[in-house]
């Protein structure tokens, strides 16, 4: 199989995608149990933390909605510089919280002075941030900005969505004092589409007791009920589930920091060649994601031509998001790929770029 350079459903290892064909099994049985909470030990190592991580059947973008029902009653604040930021701030509108944007241009990174400076004019709740920014590859300081917050108004919590970059930067939970921090399957994790993973602090948890209306589906409290047994509420994608027991123990052996090191030489190769062929990545320098590759197309190259002939040899990139289409595009590297995928992918990206 030819890799895919698209940020998620990305590609799925042959001994993943096998595993999800295994019998189905009740999910009140003691294998499935075992296998529940096998699933979550392995997974407080990749978020680095002691707290609790929930395996929730939803994309990523339920457990962004998740934290706005139960860690928001009123205010919270989040930093918007791009789509899935964006998303994040509207999940808190719709839910009907009072939601504040700390708006900053897409391709620019949210810098600490100025989540303080917002945070020193009015208190919230929570604020949400988005680690890597899918839409511009900006890579957000979270552990700079993790820090104003518990400088400026400790009380705050702080949620996280390291949905394309979990597993392939590093990203410390407990030592950044980060209060919920969620992942899809689909992206960094190579898994199929369909799970996210959640992990709220100690005092996340106390403050969802005080909040009225978490609705059903996603009551982080009704959850942990379920937790405790190594289960869940309602029932699980066992398929998935399956397919995380074995992804954890490839991830693992990998070894997490050969697996940061892996991501951050493939964006380091593939950015490197963008700027020794005059396409700046949009990020300034400090703040270029390590998954996701977002290049200013400065070449004026045919990103659909591009693609159809990149297509001919099975692998295929990602064009510009929304209003960034065809100004920018995306090359991901996370997951599976490995650094020889990239290079035969520059390769031919310099065979179209001569033949233009
Ligand atoms: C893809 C993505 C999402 C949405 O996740 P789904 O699993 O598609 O719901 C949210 N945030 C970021 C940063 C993403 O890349």
């Amino acid at each position: 199989m030819s890799p895919m350079f698209v940020p998620g459903p990305v590609d799925v290892a042959p001994e993943v995608l096998a595993a999800q064909a295994k019998p189905m099994i009740p999910h009140r049985s003691k294998d499935f149990e075992e296998m529940f909470r096998r699933n979550e030990e392995r997974l407080r190592t990749v978020f680095y933390t002691q707290n609790r991580v929930y395996q929730a059947t939803a994309s990523g973008s339920g457990l962004q909605e998740a934290g706005i029902r139960n860690f928001v009653q009123e205010s919270v604040l989040s930093c918007v510089n791009g789509a899935f930021a964006k998303r994040w701030y509207e999940a808190a509108v719709t839910n009907g919280k009072q939601a504040d944007q700390l708006e900053v241009p897409w391709g620019q990174a949210v810098l600490p002075d100025m989540l303080a400076d917002a945070l020193k004019k009015k208190h919230y709740e929570a604020v949400t941030i988005v680690h890597n920014e899918t839409s511009t590859g900006v890579q957000n300081p979270v552990k700079e900005l993790a820090a104003v917050v518990h400088e400026v108004s400790p009380d705050t919590l702080i949620m996280v969505d390291a949905v394309s970059s979990l597993s392939g930067a590093k990203i410390e939970m407990d030592a950044w004092g980060l209060d919920f921090l969620l992942t899809s399957s689909q992206k960094c994790l190579a898994l199929p589409p369909g799970m996210s993973f959640g992990s709220p602090s100690e005092r996340a948890m106390k403050k969802a007791e005080t909040v009225a209306n978490r609705g059903w589906y996603f009551d982080l409290l009704r959850m942990e009920k379920h937790r405790v047994k190594d289960s869940t509420p309602m029932t699980p994608a066992m398929a998935l589930v399956y397919a995380l027991d074995v992804q954890l123990d490839r991830i693992l052996a990998e070894g997490l920091e050969n697996r940061f090191a892996r991501h951050s030489a493939m964006a380091k190769r593939t950015q490197d060649w963008a700027i020794a062929h005059d396409m700046q990545p949009l990020a300034s320098e400090g703040y270029r994601s390590q998954t996701v590759s977002t290049i200013q197309n400065g070449r004026n190259m045919d990103i659909a031509a591009l693609n159809k002939f990149l297509m001919e040899h099975g692998m295929r990139i990602a064009n510009g998001y929304g209003d960034l289409k065809n100004k920018t595009f995306r090359i991901a590297h996370m997951g599976e790929i490995q650094m020889k995928d990239v290079d035969t992918l520059l390769a031919l990206m310099e065979e179209f770029l001569k033949a233009m």
